[in-house]
């Protein structure tokens, strides 16, 4: 297991705002919030990057945090005004933390198309 900062907060190990749990998926506050709603889903697992979630359970797992996430936004109070569900993955998308994650962006209106 690499020495990742996501799977330290699955284990307890890091504190985070955790608003959803399951065994599988995991949903947390982001720590620099750049919106009302900003949530983080992750599968509770070790995958770095969308890019590396292939294999046999690789549309299992993306079809499940994606609903997750879904559910997440509709907890959150967003299915009447809108938000967003997306991930960076590697250098160019500015991924900052190489443990597979979807923002789940919220509470106003969001600016598109993405700089
Ligand atoms: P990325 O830039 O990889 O798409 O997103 C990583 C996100 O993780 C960033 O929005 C960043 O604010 C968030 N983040 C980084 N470190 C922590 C942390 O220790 N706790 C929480 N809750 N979020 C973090
Ligand atoms: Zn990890």
């Amino acid at each position: 297991m690499p020495d990742c900062l996501f799977c330290k907060i699955v284990a307890g190990e890091i504190p985070a705002k955790i608003i959803k749990r399951a065994e599988d998926a995991l949903a947390f506050r982001d720590i620099d919030a750049r919106a009302p709603v900003h949530v983080l889903v992750i599968p509770t697992r070790h995958v770095a990057a969308v890019r590396d979630a292939k294999g046999a359970d690789a549309e299992k797992l993306l079809g499940r945090l994606l609903a997750f996430a879904a559910q997440v936004a509709s907890e959150q109070g967003l299915d009447s005004d809108g938000y967003r569900i997306v991930t960076n993955t590697g250098r160019n998308a500015g991924q900052s933390v190489d443990h597979l994650h979807f923002h789940v962006l919220g509470g106003r209106k969001l600016s598109w198309p993405p700089g």
